[in-house]
């Protein structure tokens, strides 16, 4: 079996975009064609270019995508064990509550930014909005107005 470098598969046409290692990357919160640069700063705001390759990602549109699919997983990971636990163990409502509101925090928080990655890398990947023709280090080009 050969392998080939990089994200490039053997059943992909030239310019075709992987979306599974793009994904993996974004939840990593890297840039999708890289792998290196920081996709995110502040939390949860979009680089407007990979530091690395130069990828633009300044027209990404996540918009609430990455909060629904948070609310979606968090929501179905906690209904269940909320259910489970008050009818296995029968805890204090002050302690159900305590529990379950901080591991609802500390999921949330932990899921927004990697789903955030996620969503911005499969527009990428599938060429949505503004990336369908964006080239690595476009922005930088037109801005600077000359090209290195
Ligand atoms: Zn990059």
């Amino acid at each position: 079996m050969t392998q080939t470098p990089g994200l490039v598969q053997q059943d992909m046409a030239p310019g075709d975009r992987p979306t599974k290692p793009a994904l993996w990357r974004g939840w990593r919160r890297r840039c999708p064609n890289c792998g290196e640069g920081h996709l995110l700063h502040s939390y949860l705001k979009v680089n407007d270019q990979c530091t690395v390759c130069g990828e633009t990602f300044h027209h990404h549109r996540a918009d609430d995508g990455p909060a629904y699919l948070t609310i979606l997983v968090v929501g179905h990971l906690m209904a269940p064990l909320m259910h489970y636990t008050a009818f296995e163990w029968r805890p204090s409502p002050w302690v159900m509550a305590s529990v379950f509101s901080t591991g609802c925090l500390a999921a949330s928080l932990y899921l927004l930014p990697r789903l955030k990655g996620a969503v911005v890398a499969y527009q990428w990947a599938r060429r949505m909005y503004g990336f369908e023709t964006a080239t690595p280090g476009s922005k930088a080009t037109a801005d600077a107005g000359t090209t290195e």
